[in-house]
C-alpha cells in the first residue's frame, strides 16, 4: 500500500517507534530512522529491516530537542530518499515528580522533545507536502494529551499542546492533500514504561508484576498492556485511502482508559 512512499520515524531506535517503523516498512515504505543507541544496534536494525522487507533504510542522529538537527533530518530524507511522505513524530522523554518540586530543566527538555520537535519537524517537511499535494503526518500523543494524571505536568501540558497543534496542522492543510493525526494511547509496554513500573515497585515496596498490574488496574479497562505492533498497525491504518478523511482528531487507543 505504501510502496515506494518515504518516511520518517522519529524516536525509532525503541519501543512505539521502532515498530512503527517494522510496520510502514512491510508496507513498502522506505524508512529513516531516528533516535539514540549505539552505532552497532542501529546498524543491525537498519540491516534488518532492508533484508525483511526489501526497502531502503537509513538513519539521522539528529537530537529532537535541537531545531537545527530537525531541519537536517527532513533535508537528509528528502536528499536521500526523494520526499518525505509520511512523517510520525514520535520520540519522547518522561519524568514524573509534583509541580512544586519539578525540575525546570526537565520541563524545559519535554517540553522542547514532546512537543516543540514535532512543530519543528512538520514545519521543515510540510513545503514538500504541499507541493506534491500528498502528506500523511502522525503525532504520538497519549492519553495524556486528554486527560490528565498527577505528577505528570510537563508531560500533560506537551501532549495536551501537540493535540492542539495536530488540529491547527490539519486545518491549514485540509485542501493540500496532507491529514494530521494525534494517536492517544494508554499504557504500552516499551522501555519508558518499564522505568515507571520500577520505579513504582521501588517507591510502594511491591514486586515490577504487582507495580504494573497495579498501573493496569488503575487506568485501564483491559488488563493489558496495549503491544507496540498495535500502534504500528494503527499508524499504517492511518496512512491508508480508507482514512485519507480522517485529519484533526485524536484517535484514542486505550484499553478503555478515557472511558471513564
Ligand atoms: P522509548 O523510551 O521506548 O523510546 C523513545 C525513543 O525516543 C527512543 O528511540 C529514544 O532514543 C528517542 N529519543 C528520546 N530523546 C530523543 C531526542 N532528544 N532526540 C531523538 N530521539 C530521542 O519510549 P516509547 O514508550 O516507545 O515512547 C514513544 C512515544 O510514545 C513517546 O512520545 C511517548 O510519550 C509516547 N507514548 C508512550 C506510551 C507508553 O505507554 N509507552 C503511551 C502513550 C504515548
Amino acid at each position: 500500500m505504501l510502496k515506494g512512499k518515504n518516511a520518517i520515524v522519529t524516536g525509532s531506535t525503541s519501543g512505539i517507534g521502532l515498530a512503527i517503523a517494522h510496520s510502514l516498512a512491510a508496507e513498502g515504505c522506505n524508512v529513516l530512522l531516528n533516535g539514540f543507541s549505539d552505532k552497532a544496534a542501529i546498524d543491525a536494525e537498519i540491516k534488518e529491516l532492508q533484508q525483511k522487507y526489501s526497502v531502503q533504510v537509513d538513519y539521522s542522529p539528529a537530537d529532537m530537542s535541537k531545531a537545527a538537527d530537525i531541519a537536517g533530518m527532513i533535508s537528509q530524507c528528502e536528499r536521500q530518499f526523494g520526499s518525505v511522505d509520511v512523517l510520525v513524530n514520535n520520540a519522547g522523554i518522561q519524568f514524573t515528580a509534583p509541580v512544586d518540586q519539578f525540575p525546570a530543566d526537565k520541563w524545559d527538555a519535554i517540553i522542547a522533545i514532546n512537543l516543540s520537535a514535532s512543530f519543528h519537524a512538520i514545519k521543515a517537511a510540510l513545503p514538500g507536502m504541499q507541493k506534491r499535494k500528498y502528506g500523511r503526518i502522525v503525532n504520538i500523543a497519549s492519553v495524556h494529551g486528554l486527560v490528565a494524571s498527577v505528577n505528570k505536568a510537563a508531560y500533560v501540558a506537551a501532549k495536551h499542546g501537540l493535540v492542539g497543534l495536530t488540529k491547527v496542522v490539519a486545518l491549514e492543510n485540509g485542501q493540500n492533500g496532507i491529514t494530521c493525526q494525534a494517536i492517544c494511547p494508554g499504557w504500552v509496554h516499551t522501555p519508558l514504561v518499564q522505568k515507571q513500573i520500577e520505579d513504582n515497585a521501588k517507591k510502594e515496596g511491591i514486586s515490577p508484576d504487582d507495580a504494573a498490574a497495579k498501573m493496569l488496574g488503575d487506568k485501564m479497562a483491559i488488563k493489558r498492556f496495549i503491544q507496540p505492533e498495535q500502534i504500528g498497525g494503527l499508524v499504517v491504518f492511518l496512512c491508508s485511502d480508507t482514512a485519507s478523511m480522517m485529519t484533526g482528531e485524536p484517535v484514542i487507543i486505550d484499553g478503555g482508559w478515557t472511558a471513564e
